[in-house]
């Protein structure tokens, strides 16, 4: 027998009008990417799992895809996006963000099993979505990261090895610590089994608490002291960092007082996938420019996921060395800041400031 017939698929048999119409009823998210449903009345079609109010039955059409919508004159809901919550097309896109979160390619059998579907259907679903298969985009990813990391002035070729998420320098390093940093169990359960070292430096955008496991960083904040990182990691160890530790802690303020100079720290921290594929790009941003949160989404293969991108920089555990202060909302307005908005105006001007200077005159 066939290989190819043993791999189970799903199914896309096209529906009759009346099951499309009770799945429009039930706003059953499976059907959605299997049809849409228009609306005679508005001119608009919805994926099936529309939110919106229903129309009266006989108001309401059903096309096989958003494409022979628009050419029979509908405009996509702007409220539901039928043209970009396809079913496929999300798995492709949670791929996507896989890809470019994890430390080193995953394989294709990872990467599908990670979408929940078949390999080989995967593999022709991603390359038919993106025009790339996922090793092809993998590689592309890493060597577009590269290419921006060596194009940042003053950069050495290993940060921008590091930048680009090839870990060559730190990838030596995680393995011969790898029993001693936080696992992401660890992390989750408020860091037990783990020894935490902090100390609190002065900087002159006011206090910084620079924590770290034996691994690397796990903590950069403003405003915080050890009573902080004790709420933040009940079940750990926390001990006063010792002279080894005062090195590491200088690291991080030079790299306040000066954000242009690229610092190669160890990290120590977990966070979802989506959120790791946010720190990642946000860690490409280089000193002096800034993204909007809008670009952010778009870099890591999720252009519709704009509002929690915004959230993943919030969520960032270390300030300044994941450049988070580097994100403005589209309008060009600050957005948010965990630290205060005077800070993060303060870091930009300051990164401003010095890479106008070191252009010359
Ligand atoms: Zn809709």
């Amino acid at each position: 027998m066939n290989q190819m017939t043993d791999i189970p698929v799903p199914t896309h048999t096209p529906l009759d009008d009346e099951s499309c119409w009770e799945a429009v009823l039930r706003r059953d998210r499976t059907a959605d990417g299997r049809f849409v449903g228009a609306v005679l009345t508005t001119g608009i079609y919805c994926k099936p799992s529309c939110a919106a109010r229903h129309p009266l039955r006989e108001n309401m059409i059903f096309l096989p895809d958003p494409a022979a919508a628009r050419e029979a004159g509908f405009r996509a809901c702007l409220r539901c996006r039928p043209d970009e919550v396809g079913r496929d097309r999300l798995a492709v896109e949670a791929a996507q963000a896989f890809i470019a979160a994890a430390q080193t390619p995953p394989s294709l059998d990872e990467v599908a099993a990670h979408a929940g579907y078949a390999p080989h259907h995967f593999h022709r679903l991603f390359k038919r979505e993106t025009g790339l298969t996922p090793a092809a985009f993998a590689r592309s990813l890493r060597a577009e990261r590269l290419k921006a990391a060596l194009e940042e002035e003053g950069g050495s070729v290993t940060s921008a090895i590091y930048e680009a998420g090839y870990n060559a320098p730190s990838r030596a390093y995680a393995d011969a610590q790898r029993h001693l940093g936080m696992t992401p169990s660890a992390w989750k359960d408020g860091g037990s089994g783990v020894t935490i070292s902090y100390m609190v430096r002065e900087t002159s955008l006011g206090p910084v608490l620079v924590a770290a496991t034996a691994k690397g960083l796990c903590r950069i904040s403003f405003d915080e002291d050890e009573e902080a990182l004790r709420r933040r990691f009940p079940n750990a160890q926390i001990v006063p960092g010792d002279a080894a530790f005062s090195t590491l802690a200088a690291q991080v303020v030079k790299l306040i007082e000066d954000p242009t100079q690229p610092v190669d720290v160890p990290i120590d921290m977990c966070g979802t996938v989506f959120q790791q594929a946010v720190w990642a790009a946000l860690r490409a941003i280089p000193p002096g420019e800034t993204r909007s949160y809008r670009e952010i989404a778009a870099a890591i293969g999720r252009p519709g996921a704009v509002r929690a991108a915004g959230t993943a920089c919030g969520d960032n555990v270390l300030a300044v060395v994941i450049p988070c202060h580097r994100v403005l909302r589209s309008d060009g307005t600050l957005g948010g800041y965990a630290y205060g908005l005077e800070r993060k105006q303060a870091l930009l001007e300051r990164e401003a400031r010095i890479s106008e200077s070191s252009a010359g005159p």
